[in-house]
């Protein structure tokens, strides 16, 4: 048995930044995952990271590394009809995006936690929220054969979308809406050069395809894709092949390519449940919500739910305020909302529906092409992609 203020449920991103804010804000906290740190580290997600997500990390005190070798983009590149038509952030929001891998993130935050001697325990067993709607919540796993139990006043539900806390809450108190898209994402990571400085989103009759990076050496690369295709089926000859028949004739023709070092598919979903807090149980990222990563939002989202909540502990306790508490849901799923409606236009842009045939690709060129000649249509795609202010 032990006691802190917070438990936190799940080390990804939003927990060990959550863990990170509130030490800032000298709350204690303790992480219990279910995972090694190796295979947590060992996860190939998100690069994107908007202004709003690099501010809470320095204000962590974790965004040196990043300062020192992200990647700062001022646009992104839309591909369509054979060319390439650039939305310049800087021009039309004065802001940019910091490419940085997730994984990245990830490490810096898990370092400077082991640096300042804060408790995270790993390879958790059975993890268990108990008794969040009275005023004695705890949190229970088994490690090494033993149970144990984190007394605590608030669990902050950071465990993923097949985490355990928002599983724990009885389904008449929750309300879920999600779309499950019928494609999914070949991923390929190699250690290439990327093909552009900036991000290509490309929208082709085969499907679409997405030129990314997450350093000047290595490059992650994504094709959609049928949702029941086979990573094993997919060698890196044909993806490379698919990738450049999706692109430009410039990029196809310059695009390097090598041994993929990582390839995956992953399904697209958007997703919501509400409320984000059932009495002492918070949720926050992955746990509430999932965004198809055509829009980068995913784990930028995460980071701004963990703001608000670090936020709110904290006056709680140095204020004597419940204010952001009592907010806390409501201000979160109004910026959630926001993302995954992007999120959803974005990808419905970009993609090719099976149903939709000749004429829905028609009506998508039509829309880029309008989009890349208005400077209303870009702005709103720009202000929405380099991120909406967290308020
Ligand atoms: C394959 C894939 C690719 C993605 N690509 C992109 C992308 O390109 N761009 C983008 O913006 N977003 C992307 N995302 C989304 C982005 O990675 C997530 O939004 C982000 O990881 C959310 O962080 P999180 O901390 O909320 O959840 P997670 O990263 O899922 O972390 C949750 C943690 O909780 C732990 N956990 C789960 N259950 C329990 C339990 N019962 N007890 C204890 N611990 C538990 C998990 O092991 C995990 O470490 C991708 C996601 C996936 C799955």
């Amino acid at each position: 048995m032990s006691r802190t203020r917070v438990a936190i449920v799940g080390a990804g991103p939003a927990g060990l930044l959550l863990g990170a804010l509130l030490a800032k804000a000298g709350v204690d906290a303790v992480i219990v995952e279910q995972r090694s740190a190796e295979y947590v580290l060992g996860r190939i997600r998100a690069g994107v990271l908007e202004q709003v997500t690099v501010a809470l990390l320095e204000q962590a005190g974790v965004a040196a590394r990043l300062h020192a070798e992200g990647l700062v983009h001022h646009g992104v590149e839309l591909s369509f009809g054979g060319a390439r038509h650039r939305i310049d952030f800087e021009k039309l929001t004065g802001k940019h995006v910091t490419v940085y891998g997730q994984t990245e993130v990830t490490r810096d935050l898990m370092h400077a936690r082991e640096a300042a001697g804060l408790e995270t325990v790993y390879e958790a067993e059975q993890v268990t929220p108990h008794d969040f709607d009275g005023t004695q919540p705890s949190v229970s796993y088994v490690k090494d054969g033993a149970t144990h139990t984190i007394e605590c006043d608030f669990i902050a539900g950071c465990d993923g979308f097949h985490g355990v806390c928002r599983q724990s809450v009885p389904a008449a108190a929750l309300q879920v809406f999600e779309r499950v898209y019928p494609f999914g994402w070949l991923g390929v990571l190699s250690e290439t050069p990327p093909v552009s400085p900036e991000l290509i989103y490309s929208n082709h009759e085969r499907g679409f395809a997405l030129c990314s990076m997450r350093s000047t050496t290595r490059s992650r690369y994504y094709v959609q894709c049928p949702l029941d295709d086979k990573v094993e089926a997919w060698s890196d000859a044909m993806f490379w092949d698919e990738l450049r028949r999706r692109l430009d004739r410039a990029a196809a023709e310059t695009i390097v390519t090598g041994p993929s070092i990582e390839k995956s598919i992953a399904p697209l979903r958007s997703f919501v449940a509400e409320p984000m807090r059932f009495g002492r149980l918070f949720l926050a990222g992955d746990a509430a919500h999932i965004v198809p990563p055509t829009g980068a939002k995913g784990l930028n989202l995460a980071a701004g739910d963990v703001g608000l909540l670090a936020q709110a502990f904290a006056e709680h306790y140095c204020d004597r305020s419940d204010a952001g508490i009592d907010a806390y849901s409501a201000r979160s799923l109004r910026r959630v909302w926001r993302a995954e409606r992007f999120s959803w236009w974005f990808t419905s842009l970009m993609h090719k529906f099976p149903e939709t045939g000749a004429f829905g690709q028609k009506m998508q060129v039509a829309e880029l092409d309008y989009l890349v000649h208005s400077v209303a249509a870009s702005t709103a795609l720009a202000e929405n992609y380099v991120g909406l202010p967290l308020q």
